[in-house]
């Protein structure tokens, strides 16, 4: 036979777009449409309803940036429309807002009828909505018309002011192009289905297999057989053609698909939270649309957050969504408040995200997510699998490490092993997307990148559009139904993600392991872009962890009301803008104004809760029976580290110990500060030239390598500016070396600081170095007044130390990466993650460097002929100009401290000590309320219990990466002390050995996190 499919193929897609397509509706009918535009944020139906609608003229533009437009669409359809097709028609309406091709979700609405309910949603990819029609044919709807900018304009990564709405101009930017009412022929939206799904499948097939012949043949007698100008009436013949290719079924071995519906929602990103929420009710109003028709059809849904939001403001939509979720085809997954980061979050915050989480879909629902899923957040914290099964999960889902620029993941199911030994089933979906449209392609690729074949055969594909797309569509259900067993094709069957899991753990004996971190070997600007963002959060964190410690002391000291509502309402504010495109500063300029708002009216609301605990136990102290005579208020200092600091012992108040002083010798423009643990000297440059340990005379500074150097890069990426640090910004930086002034500003007997101002480009930086008397630490603090574009500020600490790994702080404990490039995968770490600390030291000997709200650090290694010089640099600022062109402007405040220590605890001391300055106030001593005897047993949180029954919850983990054993106790009256797991729920005791009265003896293995709940004697 000649060989002719080239032509064929051409044929049919020409068959395809010009018959097919525009013969999917039989008729339509131009509706009357009238408008109005509401004069700023959005405002419910019921409000927009009462409003003064004028006409408005298909054709004509509408929608200012941001804005919102109510379109009131009323008309009568034609009568003959009900004559024809019976039940082959269906009357839809169909809406074109001027939808762009680009991203799915920029330009949408939401349909309601006259009495306010919700029909469906209107996004350029599912732009219809099903038509309740009024006796004869009467259409009375209103659309709510969102005009959100197309932000990230084909990701061209420009500069653009339309993401903030005091620069985003208010001219119309789209035009309403077509509201119609329109007559579906089912029969040859069928036709197409078949069509799309065999033409699909040919593609991915070799040219050689005989399937490949068979689909063509057929698909080509389709387009011989059925009658060009009558699509409608030959349809039927066109699928009879095409029935016995589609009965085909799929090989043996054919790889099994679990297809799950999904939306990857982003809570905020190129446009702000208030839309997002919108974007949940269109997309969750689709979903509750399409199960309606398909019984089949499961659609996950993560983030606790997107329900809340519901509940909150689409409440009829919330009790919709509850009756699919009872039923089991709306289903909670992830278990996680919002889907966030989880390089930067702090351990206790990560652990809340799940019990914030977890605890609305228990509360909500009665149901528990088994599976934590995180398709897209930017890299995955070694700390996490014991994060996961602490919170009672099994299961980890993500896709986003796909994106790695150079090396590729060598597993797709796998145990996922995290620092402390726990192992989580994991599966990171070869389909290589969180969007799938269950396309021919997308089937093959799943198949075809699926690295555990021969062991195991089935993976999970999300499918539907995200961010406001619309979520699944009733052609990629269509697809769903027609490769449930086809040849050539995967298995498509659709089901929850438990059952996958389930499925998935029990066919595949052994699966490989994957330990420590998934680094994403990509988007590293994220652990440094927006960084007030990030201040916002570490801030928060500490002041989370001093409001419920001092608030659980004042209840247990003083009776003092715990303040629940309000610690949960600042821990929520805290959890959403841990969101995977809020923390890590990929967001457009209104969302992190936003997020920035948000942490100062957190930092009021907990500033407001330490000072009445503080208070209450002051005022109890003065008045108290141990207290006779009311001694006098003395000035006392509150530590909540759970390290001593200053003589004060750890999570009490007491008076701080007496210090030796500072030492200060200033000659010739040097400054030599010196106080009982160190000596430290500044050169006429402001650059730390030595760093001495007294006790054992070590210097940290090599010899020609000064410290403290800020070192000014070009930092211009690729792509994804936000996003990403190319490691080509290495080759273009230079050290600020040139100091305006440099001098002693402080001296007295408690301390000596030293300042150092400087001036770069349109900026300028000024640093205090100081030594205090009672501290083991240079504190560095460096405010610059920022001004540079596309610009990159480190801080190096060149150190005399040899290491091959340096240790980085993660959630409840550290991860140790190579400070060398020996692989590809060393060398893709050219920039990680640490968060309160890093540490790079020999046996017995090393060096901290703690921030108070920098995550980005590279460290590295380089040779002085013998020697070797491990440098730490922290990374301060950037100032990336998509999506904020404005990113990073400003004044930052970053604070610093160095110090030398043994081992790595030292290092964690003065991360804690960095990020929980002692407060200093007049009153007297508080005990703690928890005593740990051993000191890498870390007290992580002291709180009530979320059940609000009063029992108190002391979150420990194991700080040094060892085995240990030690004693808790308790400093209030306890009548019971058992284990549990995130979730406050008793569990088998691991690490609890004996609990007598007060006192739990311990013994942990390496980074294990315990949490006790502590039952206590009450009042009544
Ligand atoms: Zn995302």
């Amino acid at each position: 036979m000649h060989d002719n499919s080239t032509l064929i193929r051409a044929r049919i897609r020409r068959c395809v777009s010009e018959r097919v397509a525009p013969a999917v509706y039989r008729a339509s009918a131009p509706l009357v449409v009238s408008a109005w535009e509401v004069p700023d944020e959005p405002v419910p139906f019921a409000e927009a309803r009462r409003q003064a609608f004028t006409p408005f003229a298909v054709g004509r533009r509408w929608g200012k940036p941001w804005g919102t437009t109510w379109f009131h669409v009323t008309g009568t359809v034609p009568e003959e429309w009900s004559r024809w097709g019976g039940l082959d028609t269906r009357t839809e309406l169909l809406v074109d807002l001027g939808f762009l091709s680009g991203q799915p979700g920029f330009q949408a609405g939401l349909v309601f009828d006259p009495a306010g309910n919700i029909l469906k949603a209107i996004e350029p990819c599912n732009s219809y909505v099903p038509l309740p029609l009024g006796p004869g044919g009467v259409v009375d709807v209103y659309v709510e018309a969102a005009s959100n900018p197309d932000v990230g304009s084909n990701w061209k990564f420009r500069p653009t002011p339309v993401g903030d709405k005091a620069t985003a101009g208010t001219a119309p930017i789209y035009r309403l192009r077509r509201m119609d009412a329109a007559l579906l022929d089912t029969r040859v939206w069928q036709l197409q289905q078949d069509i799309w799904t065999l033409f699909g499948l040919m593609e991915e097939l070799g040219a050689d297999l005989p399937r490949t012949a068979d689909i063509l043949r057929a698909l080509e007698t389709v387009t011989d057989r059925m009658d060009p100008d009558d699509v409608s009436g030959t349809a039927g013949l066109g699928r009879a053609i095409l029935a016995p290719v589609l009965a085909q079924p799929a090989y043996a071995s054919a790889h099994r698909i679990v297809a799950v519906g999904h939306a990857h929602i982003d809570s905020a990103w190129l446009w702000p939270v208030r839309e997002t929420i919108r974007k949940c009710a269109r997309t969750f109003s689709n979903v509750l649309a399409l199960m309606d028709e398909n019984p089949e059809f499961i659609f996950a849904c993560s983030s606790a957050q997107q329900y809340a939001w519901m509940k909150e403001h689409y409440p009829q939509l919330f009790e919709r969504i509850r009756e699919r979720v009872i039923e089991g085809r709306f289903v909670p997954v992830g278990g996680m408040w919002v889907e966030s980061d989880t390089n930067m979050p702090g351990g206790e915050a990560l652990a809340r995200q799940l019990i914030a989480g977890k605890a609305f879909f228990l509360r909500e629902f009665g149901i528990e997510p088994l599976e934590v899923w995180l398709p897209d957040s930017f890299g995955y914290t070694a700390a996490f699998p014991q994060i996961v099964a602490a919170a009672g999960s099994k299961y980890f889902l993500t896709q986003k490490i796909s994106w790695n620029e150079t090396n590729t993941m060598p597993h797709h199911t796998f145990y996922w092993e995290g620092i402390d030994g726990t192992r989580v089933f994991t599966h990171f979906p070869p389909v290589d997307t969180y969007n799938s449209v269950l396309s021919g392609q997308d089937l093959a690729r799943a198949q075809r990148q699926y690295a555990e074949k021969g062991a195991s055969n089935l993976s999970l594909v999300p499918f539907g559009y995200g961010d406001g797309g619309g979520g699944p569509t009733r052609e990629m259900l269509a697809a769903a139904e027609r490769t449930k067993s086809l040849e050539g094709s995967p298995t498509v069957r659709m089901a929850t993600p438990r059952a996958f899991f389930e499925e998935a753990q029990a066919s595949y004996q052994a699966p490989p392991v994957w330990s420590g971190e998934l680094y994403l070997e990509f988007h590293r600007g994220t652990y440094t872009s927006q960084a007030n963002t990030k201040a916002g959060n570490r801030r928060s964190e500490h002041l989370l962890r001093e409001a419920e410690l001092w608030a659980t002391t004042a209840t247990l000291r003083t009776g003092a009301v715990y303040p629940y509502d309000r610690l949960e309402a600042a821990w929520r504010t805290v959890l959403v803008n841990q969101f995977h495109d809020i923390l890590p500063g990929s967001s457009i300029a209104w969302v992190h104004q936003e997020a920035e708002a948000a942490y100062a009216g957190v930092r009021v609301e907990l500033e407001d809760l330490i000072s009445r605990a503080l208070a209450a136990l002051n005022r109890q102290n003065a008045a108290g029976p141990d207290a006779p005579g009311s001694i006098g208020a003395m000035p006392v200092s509150f530590n909540a580290s759970p390290f001593p600091v200053c003589g004060v012992a750890a999570l009490s108040a007491g008076p701080r110990g007496t210090s030796g002083g500072v030492r200060v010798d200033a000659r010739d423009g040097r400054f030599v500060l010196e106080n009982d643990a160190i000596r430290v000297a500044i050169d006429a440059r402001g650059l730390l030239v030595s760093l001495v340990d007294l006790g054992t005379g070590r210097e940290a500074v090599p010899e020609g390598k000064p410290g403290n150097v800020l070192q000014l890069f070009r930092d211009t990426p690729t792509q994804w500016d936000a996003w990403d640090i190319d490691d080509h910004y290495q080759r273009n930086g230079v050290d600020l070396l040139e100091a305006d002034s440099v001098e002693l500003v402080s001296r007295h007997a408690g301390h000596a600081t030293v300042r150092v101002s400087r001036r770069f480009g349109s900026s300028t930086v000024s640093q205090e170095l100081t030594l205090a008397g009672d501290q083991t630490a240079l504190e560095i603090v460096t405010t610059v007044d920022w001004h540079e574009r596309q610009k990159f500020l480190k801080l190096a600490f060149p150190l005399d130390v040899h290491a091959d790994r340096a240790a980085s702080e993660i959630q409840f404990g550290h991860i140790y990466r190579p400070t060398h490039e020996n692989t590809s995968w060393d060398a893709a770490r050219f920039e990680t993650c640490a968060h309160r600390w890093v540490f790079v030291g020999e046996p017995g000997f090393g060096v901290a460097v703690a921030n108070d709200s920098t995550y980005g650090h590279d460290i590295s290694r380089s040779s002085t002929g013998g020697g070797t010089t491990t440098t730490v640099r922290e990374s301060l600022l950037r100032a990336p100009t998509f999506p904020d062109p404005g990113a990073d402007q400003g004044v930052h405040v970053l604070r610093t401290s160095i110090s030398m220590t043994p081992d790595v605890l030292g290092a964690a001391e003065q991360g804690y000590r960095i990020n929980l300055p002692l407060r200093d106030v007049s009153g007297t001593s508080v005990t703690p309320v928890v005593v740990s005897d051993c000191a890498s047993i870390v007290v992580e949180a002291v709180k009530l219990a979320e059940d609000r029954s009063g029992d108190v919850i002391v979150r420990l983990y194991e700080a040094r990466g060892a085995r240990a054993e030690g004693s808790v106790s308790l400093g209030f009256p306890a009548t019971r002390i058992v284990e549990t797991d995130l979730l406050e729920r008793t569990v088998a005791p691991v690490a609890v050995r004996a609990a007598a009265g007060a006192d739990v003896r311990l013994v942990l293995r390496a980074f294990q996190i315990v949490t006790l709940r502590v039952s206590r004697l009450t009042e009544e």
